[in-house]
């Protein structure tokens, strides 16, 4: 085990996450991580991850690295971390268990904490007998004689080291989104710091770290707020200087119960696997409980970093809007490059098979405007790959599932639409001026022939190109139909209206 070192000399801004490796990464957290990310990006500071991994009964395998790779598709680097190391390093707590040791032996000496040798079972027994403001551990052990408590230890008698909360008095820190906050001690436990199995809880390894890591603001969840008091009970009893603490308001459901996967999706990669994309999470994330200052609601990582104030952080928690969400995806998905969004479809395994590659780009084009999701590509364009099944009664245009050509009219429509474009000229030609447009195989020319043909045959175009459009695209609901055409190309349509024809023979 790398030995760790103290305090890094520079008075930067410090921040960190510290995510315990026991699940799927948590939306939540990773709220979290932007806005420490922002803060010590803005400050020229450094932004360091730890992983809490000393409940060993809830860790999980992989979690760790799922949630550095989340991190990472958003784009919020570490200066260091369990992968980069560092100068503070071990990053991850099991490996540190030493350090705690010798910690807790300090707090010990100094009468700031003492050995616990009451069983579960006794501890089971006080549980249940509390009552009044104390409904914790009834401090039995903390009037044991120094001696004896280390006599018993050194006979490896099993045991855990509580913290001696003082008895009277109060304690308060500054949270830096709420002002004071104040706790009477009668009201704290004396925690438990060190289980019997060597490995520290949650308080004593948080403090122990945060203070040799250099963290110099404590950014995390409101959930932890009631556990401060006991962590700054803590640096008062080390003798270290107490960090500054900023409680970020609790992600809620539009219920406002805790955003919870009942609910909703609370896994970051979820939202990766249905098609949104990290500029689109960061941004949702960033506008959770902080303004722009100009109410902006589209903006980059580097402008949340930039813009980011404590000021405009509410405290009230913000309500977690799928629908909000997936618009300001759609609005990241149009702000994107065609060529960036390919590449993003094909790397995110969103591009069907068989799309044909000089078409790729005209045809990102065209979906690019109406996606809220990556998802969506692949269904929507899967046309363009291959003709696709569809029943001849599909070509029949209706209102309210009432046929409103009969088979006929069907027909007649489809092989008059036929004629007209086999008319026209094969590809578009650039050189070609004046009067030859008109007849060239391009979405305008093709829209202004099949308007006139459904004048002259007295249809709406609306219901007039219902035929037409599920011989294009085999479906009823498609992207812009003369757009598509042109994309498609002129033997291909054809080809397309030839079978359309035939399928429209057995209706009827
Ligand atoms: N390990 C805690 C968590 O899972 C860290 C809380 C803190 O930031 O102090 O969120």
């Amino acid at each position: 085990m790398k030995s760790p070192v103290t305090q890094p000399a520079s008075p930067t801004v410090r921040t960190r996450i510290a995510p315990s490796p026991t699940g799927d990464p948590h939306i939540g957290n990773m709220y979290v991580a932007l806005v420490n990310w922002a803060f010590a990006r803005q400050s020229g500071g450094q932004f360091v991850v730890r992983i809490e991994d000393t409940d060993r009964t809830r860790f999980v395998e992989g979690a760790e690295a799922m949630f550095l790779r989340s991190l990472d598709w958003l784009g919020l680097d570490h200066d260091e971390g369990p992968d980069t190391g560092g100068p503070c390093g071990p990053y991850r707590q099991s490996e540190r268990l030493p350090l705690y040791r010798e910690h807790v032996d300090r707090l010990i000496a100094g009468g700031h904490a003492y050995r616990c040798f009451c069983t579960p079972e006794r501890l089971k027994a006080v549980r249940q007998k509390a009552t009044g403001e104390m409904t914790g551990y009834d401090r039995q052990c903390r009037t044991l004689p120094p001696e004896e408590s280390a006599r018993r230890a050194a006979a490896g008698e099993p045991h855990t080291v509580r913290l001696a909360v003082p008895l009277e008095g109060q304690t308060q820190f500054e949270d830096g989104l709420r002002g004071a906050i104040t706790i009477e001690h009668k009201s704290v436990d004396d925690q438990v710091l060190l289980k019997s199995d060597g490995y520290p809880t949650y308080h004593l390894g948080v403090v122990v770290d945060d203070h040799l890591m250099g963290v110099t603001h404590v950014i995390r969840a409101e959930e932890w707020i009631v556990s401060t008091p006991k962590h700054v009970l803590l640096y008062q009893a080390f003798g270290w200087d107490v960090p500054r603490y900023y409680h970020m308001p609790l992600i809620r459901n539009p219920d406002r119960s805790k955003l919870s996967k009942r609910k909703n999706p609370t896994n970051v990669m979820w939202y990766r696997q249905q098609g949104f994309l990290p500029e689109a999470v960061v941004n949702y994330l960033g506008m959770l409980g902080h303004s722009m200052p100009d109410q902006r609601e589209v903006f980059t990582r580097e402008e949340f970093m930039r813009e980011f104030s404590w000021q405009r952080v509410t405290t009230t928690g913000p309500v977690f809007d799928m629908e909000k969400f997936e618009w300001l995806n759609g609005e990241w998905i149009r702000r994107l490059p065609v060529e960036t969004l390919t590449a993003r479809l094909k790397s995110e395994g969103f591009w069907p098979a068989g799309l044909p590659e000089d078409k790729a780009q005209a045809i990102v084009g065209l979906m690019r405007e109406r996606m809220r999701r990556l998802t969506e590509f692949s269904d929507a364009v899967a046309f363009f790959a291959a003709r696709l099944p569809y029943e001849a009664a599909l070509l029949v245009p209706d209102k309210k599932g009432k046929p409103i050509m009969t088979a006929t009219e069907t027909r007649t429509a489809l092989s008059r639409l036929k004629e007209a474009y086999a008319a026209f000229a094969p590809e578009p030609d650039a050189e070609a001026s004046g009067d030859s447009l008109s007849s060239q195989w391009q979405a305008a020319a093709l829209e202004a022939s099949g308007r006139a043909l459904a004048d002259e045959l007295g249809w709406k175009p609306g219901e007039f190109f219902t035929p037409l459009r599920v011989a294009i695209t085999c479906r009823r609901v498609s992207t812009p139909l003369f757009e598509t055409m042109e994309i498609l190309g002129r033997e291909e349509c054809l080809a397309r209206m030839d079978e359309a024809i035939e399928k429209a023979k057995t209706l009827a």
